[in-house]
């Protein structure tokens, strides 16, 4: 490592890895100083249970943006993603289910086994999702103009609103009623099945501490909407070897490019003189160097732990403490010796013959398909609604929202043969419970009633875990440094996105301080493994300090002519 950095970056999870790969790329010297063991933060895969891996938190892939993967070269670092068979599955109480093949005239022909009303209305709805999420990928890549004292921000602010001018009033209609009403409300709208609007509306609380009829939440519903697979809108996947894959890829092309990585290093303080980030103060003692700090870590955690609030201004300190850290996530994994049988669709071995040849029955699930899918237990928007109901009362609710997923249906790299790993992804639980009650404590009986849950949809579920690891919010924040154990990094209401995320006037990758900037998922746009925070955080660098880039760029260039010189010696 040289005696000063160009820039030091604080935590190597994903976003940190890409902002890492695309400075080295442009010549700059980078080290990532990391506080765990193993790189990738919220996208890790790890061993649970002797012989099974899997994601540890985030653990399913859509939002990785196309270019990130192309620029990074993922691909030739060996990731493969492969989609789901079938999108999505929700079992009923009822003893039925609704499945959600990704093609639309597959799915409209499920949809209508619950109401051919809704079937019919679902090509215009996916044009109203698609007519509001062109205009939001294409901010998703751009800085947003977050103080429109400043110049070059009021004309990006034009600009943009130039583009909204060529919208027509009924486009604008869709994106002002998106973004600014429930998810809810929208859905009641629309449709009149419970399971159709259950579907959608599970977009709209997931890694949200709402009810699906909180004003905001048909925001976060497009958030959910707006990455893709191989070129197919809306679609998930899974990243083969788990959500590490992603990142061990991403650590693979930063250090090709020259990054360095520590991991086993936890900052402790960031070193300021005159105003200006200067360095870092490690746990271990060691004092680091830098022209330029990012901070990939959440916003609260680096201006209220790792800065002196004396350095900042009052008001920004007052802004960040009132900065809403709370998904509401329980993340649990399992070991299990054979794979669910659900009441609602046949066991797979008895049904796969019949189905061999029948396309209606692949997309009904009769094949099995169903157990490669994200299977969603919350039935209606009313469930969902109690669910965070409950929680604001008691800390928990008592019928939680659910999504189960299997990945070594579809990778047999996570668990020995014959046996399977399941993620169990759920809502609505808050980061501290009412009358002094530890998440300690509640942990594992929470981890019960998520099991008993699934084995009221699924019978044989309880007896097929072999082996479990349970993530409470408490331990998402103390295992990743999640603040408040928030998914996203802080809330995904409209106040702490976009240009305010995470205070208006620090929207654009800056700080109040010079040479500090932030990487994360604190940064638009925000949450979801989808490297923009860090690409974005990257380009901004590179903007404000071309100097930087040109320096190094005429030392590559005199090293290279060295070699060349010395190799024709
Ligand atoms: C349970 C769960 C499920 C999720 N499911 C999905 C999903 O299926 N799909 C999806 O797209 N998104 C999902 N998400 C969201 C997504 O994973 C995150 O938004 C994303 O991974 C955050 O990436 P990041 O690089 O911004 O930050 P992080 O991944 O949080 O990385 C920050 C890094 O900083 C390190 N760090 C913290 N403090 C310090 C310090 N003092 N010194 C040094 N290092 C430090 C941390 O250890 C960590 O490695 C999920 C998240 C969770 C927690």
């Amino acid at each position: 490592m040289p005696g000063k950095l160009d820039v030091a970056i604080i935590g190597a999870g994903h976003n940190g890895l890409v902002a890492a790969a695309y400075l080295a790329a442009a010549g700059l010297s980078v080290t990532l100083f990391e506080r765990r063991d193993v790189v990738g933060g919220a996208a890790v895969t790890e061993e649970f249970a002797p012989g099974f891996r899997n994601s540890t938190a985030s653990y399913t892939v859509s939002l990785l943006h196309p270019k990130v993967i192309r620029e990074l070269n993922l691909a030739a670092h060996g990731l493969t993603i492969v989609p789901r068979p079938m999108q999505n599955f929700l079992p009923l109480p009822d003893g039925t289910a609704l499945c959600a093949p990704a093609e639309l005239p597959a799915l409209a022909a499920q949809v209508a086994r619950h109401s051919v009303h809704d079937a019919e209305r679902l090509p215009a709805w996916q044009s109203y999702l698609a007519e509001a999420l062109e205009p939001l990928r294409d901010l998703a890549l751009r800085t947003p103009p977050t103080d429109v004292a400043r110049w070059p921000d009021l004309w990006r602010l034009l600009r943009w609103g130039g583009r909204l001018r060529r919208l027509s009033a009924a486009r604008q209609r869709t994106l002002h009623e998106l973004f600014t009403r429930s998810a809810g409300d929208i859905l009641d709208d629309w449709f009149e099945s419970d399971a159709l609007k259950a579907l959608y509306g599970f977009d709209a609380i997931v890694g949200h501490y709402a009810s699906p009829y909180s004003a905001g939440s048909g925001y976060v519903l497009l958030h959910h909407a707006f990455g893709e697979l191989h070129g197919q809108r809306g679609v998930w996947g899974h990243a083969i070897g788990g959500m590490g894959a992603i990142t061990q890829a991403m650590a693979a092309e930063a250090t090709r490019l020259g990054a360095h990585i520590e991991t086993g290093q936890a900052v402790e303080r960031i070193e300021i003189r005159d105003g200006r980030a200067c360095g870092l103060q490690l746990a271990d003692g060691r004092q680091i160097k830098a022209r330029l700090i990012a901070a990939n870590v959440n916003p609260k955690l680096l201006y209220l732990r790792l800065i002196d609030p004396q350095q900042l201004p009052a008001e920004f300190v007052a802004a960040m403490r009132r900065y809403r850290c709370a998904s509401a996530t329980f993340r649990m994994n399992v070991a299990l010796s054979e794979l669910p049988q659900f009441i609602a669709a046949p066991a797979p071995s008895a049904a796969s013959a019949a189905s061999a040849a029948n396309r209606a029955s692949a997309a009904s699930g009769a094949n099995g398909d169903h157990l490669g899918a994200g299977i969603i237990i919350a039935p209606s928007l009313g469930y969902m609604d109690r669910a965070f109901a409950e929680a604001r009362l008691r800390g928990h609710c008592s019928e939680p929202i659910i999504e189960l997923l299997i990945p070594s249906t579809l990778d047999d790299s996570l668990a020995p043969r014959g046996a399977h790993v399941a993620s169990l992804f759920c809502q609505h639980f808050a980061p501290e419970l009412p009358r002094g009650r530890s998440w300690a404590d509640a942990r594992e009986p929470m981890a019960d009633l998520i099991i008993d849950t699934v084995t009221r949809y699924a019978p044989n579920f309880r007896r097929a875990v072999l082996a479990r690891s349970a993530l409470s919010p408490a331990d998402l924040e103390q295992r990743f440094g999640l603040v408040g154990g928030d998914i996203f990094h802080g809330a995904l209401g409209l106040d702490q996105l976009w240009a305010a995320r995470p205070v208006l006037g620090y929207g654009d990758y800056r700080s109040p301080l010079r040479g500090l900037y932030l990487c994360g998922s604190g940064a638009h746009p925000g949450g979801g493994v989808t490297g923009l925070p860090g690409h974005n955080a990257a380009r901004r660098i590179l903007q404000d300090w071309p100097t930087l880039r040109r320096v190094h760029r005429m030392r590559r260039v005199r090293q290279h002519a060295g070699t060349v010189r010395s190799s024709h010696a």
